[in-house]
């Protein structure tokens, strides 16, 4: 039966006729293409890459972002695909982040005309694929610590260093490297195949199956001097990467918490115990779903106000910081209240509940920890960083 969305409090009234279009292609596309995939994808660790023509077709990728074959819809309409996509899962919504937040995005406010032109119509037509490799071995909330370096010599550069939990890398063709030169951090596209270059899959994953998750390792790997975004100076140009993709996490994460209310709601109202009674008759099965449908409506309003402010040009990366923790924490909460309504049904992959939290669990950890989102909002209000 097709998805007719979860609004409790008339949400939709505060979305326009195209925002509402948008989110019916994207909820279209998740239904009827991506969902038949997903269980045996997540079922045999692969992402299924032959949706990725279609969601390039249909202008998911860089949705937000204007130009180069871009289709410039607002950032409600991109968080409306976010959240249709994470409603089938959150692996196939990571690829879109990071292709289009974490790639694109950079390229087009980092880059030289020779780069966009080169990349962006290649990667928003799916034709390229890309990874943003950020995160090394022993730096992961603290980015401003990375050793991979990035050296000086005749015309280019020569890179050296591990990145690990890169989303996309094996699978791509370009991958945005971000390295400590002399000058401070600077990012390089680095071309698959070039020599010193390699990736290597990361096997044993209980979360993100239906993603490819690599390690990156650059040895004396050398790139011209045209690979290096020449506008992007400092950690502040990665991180204001992450900010774009943070804010599509905060959308996206709703799609996954609709499926487990939703999965939980019907399910509580077929499944008979005690007397015959539905288990929706039960006090404390209404109470769980009474905080689902509230906590989701709450995470709506955010989104939407959040995606209003960036279509203005004020939202900030503070408050990025609070839509994304709120958001996946409620999603989280979500997923292990549903599991639990579903008693033993739960546990299986008949039911999409347990591959959201699982899902949702790297979703806490990669863009910023919960903590970490903590520590932003505790600075903004009292002044005083605490990450150290
Ligand atoms: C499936 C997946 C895909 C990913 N994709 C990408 C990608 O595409 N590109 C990329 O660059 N990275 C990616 N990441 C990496 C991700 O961004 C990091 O895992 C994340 O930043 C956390 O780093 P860490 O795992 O090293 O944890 P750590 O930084 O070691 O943190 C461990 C724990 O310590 C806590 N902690 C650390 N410092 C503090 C502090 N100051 N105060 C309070 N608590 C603290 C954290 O909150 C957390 O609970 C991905 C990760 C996963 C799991």
């Amino acid at each position: 039966m097709a998805f007719k969305g979860v609004d409790y409090f008339a949400v939709d009234s505060l979305l326009t006729e195209e925002e509402l279009l948008v989110r019916q292609t994207a909820r279209r596309f998740a239904g009827e293409r991506a969902l038949p995939l997903i269980r045996d994808c997540y079922r045999d660790a692969r992402f299924p890459r032959e949706l990725v023509p279609e969601m390039a077709e249909l202008g998911f990728l860089g949705a937000n972002l204007e130009g180069y074959g871009c289709a410039a819809m607002s950032n409600v309409e991109y968080g409306l695909i976010m959240q249709e996509l994470e409603r089938a899962d959150s692996g196939l919504r990571s690829f879109v982040s990071v292709q289009g937040a974490l790639v694109m995005y950079p390229i087009l406010t980092y880059g030289s005309e020779e780069q966009k032109q080169k990349w962006l119509p290649a990667l928003q037509s799916g034709r390229a694929v890309g990874c943003f490799g950020l995160t090394e071995p022993d730096f992961g909330s603290n980015p401003a610590g990375m050793r991979t370096t990035a050296r000086q010599e005749g015309g280019g550069w020569v890179l050296n260093g591990e990145k690990t939990w890169i989303t996309n890398g094996t699978a791509a063709d370009v991958a945005l490297v971000w390295a400590r030169a002399e000058g401070g951090i600077r990012g390089f596209l680095v071309e698959n195949g070039t020599a010193g270059f390699t990736t290597a899959d990361i096997h044993g994953k209980w979360s993100m199956r239906a993603s490819v998750t690599s390690s990156l390792s650059l040895a004396d790997c050398r790139v011209p001097d045209s690979a290096r975004l020449p506008e992007a100076k400092g950690l502040k140009a990665p991180l204001s990467c992450l900010t774009q993709a943070r804010f599509g996490i905060g959308w996206g994460v709703l799609g996954a918490a609709m499926d487990c209310y939703e999965t939980a709601r019907e399910y509580s109202t077929l499944r008979k115990q005690f007397d015959g009674r539905p288990i929706a008759s039960h006090q404390l099965v209404q109470e769980k779903l009474a905080w689902m449908i509230t906590e989701i409506t709450k995470a709506q309003l955010l989104a939407v106000h959040a995606g209003r402010l960036k279509d203005q040009g004020k939202l900030e990366p503070a408050h990025v910081s609070m839509l994304k923790r709120n958001n996946v924490a409620m999603a989280l909460e979500c997923a292990r209240l549903s599991r639990d309504l579903l008693g033993a049904n739960g546990i299986t992959d008949e039911y999409p509940i347990m591959r959201h939290l699982c899902n949702l669990e790297t979703v806490k950890t990669y863009e910023g920890t919960d903590h970490i989102h903590a520590l932003v909002i505790g600075e903004r209000v009292t002044g005083v960083a605490a990450y150290k």
